[in-house]
């Protein structure tokens, strides 16, 4: 016998690695001109020269057994601390290096804490749409219950009264992802303190704390200046997480940390259960490499004008053209109100009239729009814009 929800998952790809595989198969096919992938958000400027700089000098200066050898489970103590200093710094916390669990990235991070956090099979942990696909496989092969609270599509901002109607005595955690994937939404400061506020009130209703999973892979990529608050300074029963994959554009590397302040509630047993799951999962020591580089790259940042162009480029000339977009403030993506309001028939539409592969967002939790990775080449964008117009007319 085989496990059935896994064979599951494995049989049924993602509608967003579907349409990667077809543009794959029409590029071959008519020629990548001709193609228009807006589906993978796989980033698209190179990682920062101090990040391969490190890489070289790591691999010709250190000793090679060390390099490539295990870490300790949570990470190397120089790792932690460079990215113990680095928060400390920018957000004004006292950040302990002993409060960082390194991890493959940030979907390993999740499972951790999502896996630490389900204490029996009732165990509540609420989605915000529109949210990542992947957390509902996360938290449901990983002992809890996902309960889905609906958008609010008029701001994109926290649902906070749909949420207030869903919180449940059993609720464990709330996962907050900011900037958002898939809206390029950041939750303002104000919404954030709001939702602090009720989940205060929450936590002593029911009588155990109610925690916030802030995933935050895209916390570097932000446009115009906006700021990203930072929650566990908002709210004390936060666990972040980071992950390198989008900041520095390092995502086949699997890289990324679990911070847990020790500020918050039961916050060394929490921490020691992360360390329990990523151990059952197998996802200890990370890269060891990645963490030498990661010591030494910790205050590193993108440069996004690329990002910043294709984000004005597509915005702009989709709005002119009478779709309506979500206007983006973060992340490398733009949502899109599909014309007619069925996403998944237009998502269609755009792939076989047009070769435009556009991810329809019922996947998302957030069915009649479209997410458009714009990590792409402005070369690309500037060429789609055509078979944007056709669909419309
Ligand atoms: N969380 C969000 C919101 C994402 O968009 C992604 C990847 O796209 C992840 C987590 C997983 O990132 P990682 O590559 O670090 O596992």
């Amino acid at each position: 016998m085989i496990n059935e929800s896994c064979y599951k998952l494995g049989a049924e790809p993602s509608v967003i690695r579907s349409l990667f595989a077809y543009g794959l198969q029409q590029t071959a096919l008519v020629g990548p001109e001709k193609v228009f992938d807006y589906s993978l958000g796989n980033p698209s400027i190179p990682a920062p020269g101090a990040v391969n700089a490190s890489i070289k000098d790591i691999i010709d200066s250190m000793d090679s057994i060390q390099v490539h050898g295990y870490t300790m489970a949570a990470g190397l103590a120089g790792a932690r601390q460079a990215v113990a200093e680095d928060l400390e710094r920018r957000f004004g916390l006292p950040v302990k290096a002993q409060e960082l669990f390194f991890t493959c990235g940030a979907a390993p991070a999740l499972i951790s804490v999502i896996k630490a956090l389900a204490a029996d099979v009732s165990s509540e942990i609420m989605l915000l749409a529109p949210f990542f696909p992947e957390y509902l496989p996360f938290v449901e092969q990983n002992g809890a219950r996902a309960v889905i609270v609906p958008p609010d599509t008029g701001s994109f901002q926290l649902p906070l009264a749909r949420l207030e109607a869903l919180i449940s005595p059993r609720t464990q955690a709330i996962i907050v992802n900011s900037p958002n994937n898939p809206s390029g939404v950041i939750y303002s400061r104000e919404s954030l303190e709001a939702l602090a506020a009720l989940l205060e009130r929450k936590s002593g209703e029911y009588g155990h704390p109610i925690y916030i999973v802030a995933d935050e892979p895209y916390r570097e990529l932000v446009y115009d200046g906006a700021e990203v608050p930072f929650i566990p300074c908002i709210y004390k029963n936060t666990v972040v997480c980071y992950s390198y994959s989008k900041s520095l554009s390092l995502p086949g590397e699997r890289i990324g940390y679990v911070y847990v302040p020790g500020f918050a509630r039961d916050a060394q047993q929490l921490y020691t259960a992360i360390a329990g799951a990523a151990r059952v999962m197998g996802h200890v020591c990370p890269p060891s490499l990645m963490q030498l580089v990661i010591a030494r790259c910790a205050g590193e940042r993108p440069d996004l004008a690329a990002y910043d162009e294709n984000r004005r480029l597509l915005y702009g000339s989709l709005s002119a053209m009478g779709y309506q977009c979500v206007n983006p403030q973060g992340a490398f993506y733009l949502l899109v109100k599909a014309p007619g309001g069925d996403s998944i028939a237009f998502s269609e539409k755009a792939r076989l009239q047009q070769n435009l592969l556009l991810v329809p967002a019922d996947g998302f939790g957030c069915p009649g729009y479209l997410r458009l990775s714009y990590c792409v080449s402005r070369d690309m964008i500037e060429r789609s814009l055509p078979a944007f117009k056709a669909l419309l007319g």
